[in-house]
């Protein structure tokens, strides 16, 4: 493999997966050639140097990608962190949190001051609008939130200015495909600044900052670890902002362990192949689930009767794993006959990981802009990477099960 002067510029996605971020003095001994393929996992805190003059040297300089002190991180988070950067065309650099919770709360806190009027998307992650109304609001920091479909920008900057928009597209319950770059394009004109929940599409499916977003969020739990066993989260920023973005998570002190570093950048390697997977197994399962009795309703992004399928058709390219699918009537104890049942989906929360997963949702409580209205309760699936065959067959039987209890 070769490092940029290699010929970096140019490699395609698929490539960028399997090469970025292996820097040969991460992967090599000075003076040796060649080297191993994974950075390995270089433990610190304490970084030793030489005399008085180096430390005070060290400390004077930039930390960025030097050793300098454990929390300011190793080759190794600094090796995802690179990848995850030449993922997004356009940005500047990534940080990394310990989860994804913490990842949105830093970008937060990053753009927000006192005084500030954040427009958040009522189909947000629900500890995302927990953030906004137990920490924002204790700041003086108001959030307005706005319908996912029909955002109408231009009436809440009547009310005053606006200092963010907040999306999350599709929204990771109910899936509704906002109109990115209409969005982002309205809040450049008006000196806004956007922020994007891209945990579903990941920048393989969708490069956030090349659609106008300025930081784009991921909880790297999900599918760039794709192993249900390490909770991360990144936050990636244009050239205006990174720099407010690691400032914020410096203050706070927000760093990943270079062993959970490690896996997280051993799941991006494969990315690739396990997104087509669970976009493929999703598609199988989604179609189906769409012509059987007791389903009056399938939210896939990339079914035409999904809210936005056609601006996840334009701007997408690709759809991945978790959906959404309404239970035609039935109550609470006719879902869970479904659920109780399924041989091969787990129930938890969560998704991302190679392995299904089944989860009663309730949108309606997690609304305030719009209302959440459906025929029936609402089952979310993760599709992980069995075969489709499987997992129709388990829900054939889940469907009968619900049948008889409704
Ligand atoms: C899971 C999830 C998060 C939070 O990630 P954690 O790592 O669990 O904190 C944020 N956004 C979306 C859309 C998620 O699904």
């Amino acid at each position: 493999m070769k490092d940029e002067a290699g010929g970096r510029e140019g490699r395609k996605p698929l490539t960028q997966l399997v090469q970025a971020g292996r820097k040969p003095e991460w992967t090599g001994m000075p003076g040796q050639p060649g080297g191993i393929v994974n950075p390995p996992v270089w433990r610190a805190s304490t970084i030793l140097y030489d005399d008085v003059a180096h430390l005070r040297r060290a400390a004077a300089s930039s930390t960025h990608e030097r050793l300098f002190y454990g929390r300011k991180g190793t080759p190794t988070a600094w090796s995802l962190a690179d990848a995850l950067t030449e993922m997004e065309p356009g940005a500047e650099g990534t940080m990394l949190f310990p989860s994804g919770v913490a990842a949105i709360a830093c970008a937060l806190m990053a753009v927000l001051k006192p005084g500030d009027r954040l427009l958040m998307v009522d189909s947000a992650y629900d500890p995302t609008r927990g953030f906004c109304t137990q920490m924002l609001k204790s700041f003086g920091i108001e959030t307005i939130y706005y319908d996912p479909m029909a955002p109408d920008l231009v009436a809440h900057l009547a009310d005053g200015p606006i200092r963010a928009i907040f999306l999350e597209s599709p929204g990771s319950l109910t899936f509704e495909v906002q109109d990115i770059p209409a969005i982002t394009a309205w809040a450049r004109a008006h000196g806004v600044v956007t922020l994007m929940d891209n945990t579903w599409a990941t920048p393989l499916y969708f490069p956030a900052l090349t659609r106008g977003v300025d930081i784009a969020i991921l909880a790297c739990t999900k599918y760039i670890v794709g192993h249900s066993d390490v909770m991360m989260g990144s936050v990636t920023a244009t050239g205006d902002w990174f720099g407010k973005v690691r400032q914020t998570a410096y203050a706070f002190g927000q760093m990943v362990s270079p062993d959970d570093a490690w896996l997280a950048a051993r799941g991006l390697r494969t990315l690739g192949v396990r997104l087509a997977q669970h976009r493929d197994g999703a598609l199988a399962v989604a179609q189906w689930l769409k012509t059987q009795p007791g389903v009056a309703r399938v939210l896939h992004p990339a079914l035409p009767d999904c809210p936005g399928h056609d601006h996840w058709a334009r701007d997408f390219s690709g759809s991945t794993g978790l959906f959404t699918f309404i239970l035609d009537g039935g109550d609470e104890a006719a879902r869970a006959a479904l659920i109780d049942g399924l041989a091969h989906f787990g129930i938890g929360y969560s998704w991302g990981g190679f392995e299904s997963l089944a989860l009663p949702v309730d949108p309606a409580r997690y609304r305030s802009a719009t209302r959440w209205q459906a025929a029936g309760p609402a089952v979310r699936l993760h599709i992980g990477l069995e075969d489709p065959a499987d997992l129709i067959a388990d829900l054939d039987a889940g469907l009968a099960r619900f049948r008889a209890a409704s």
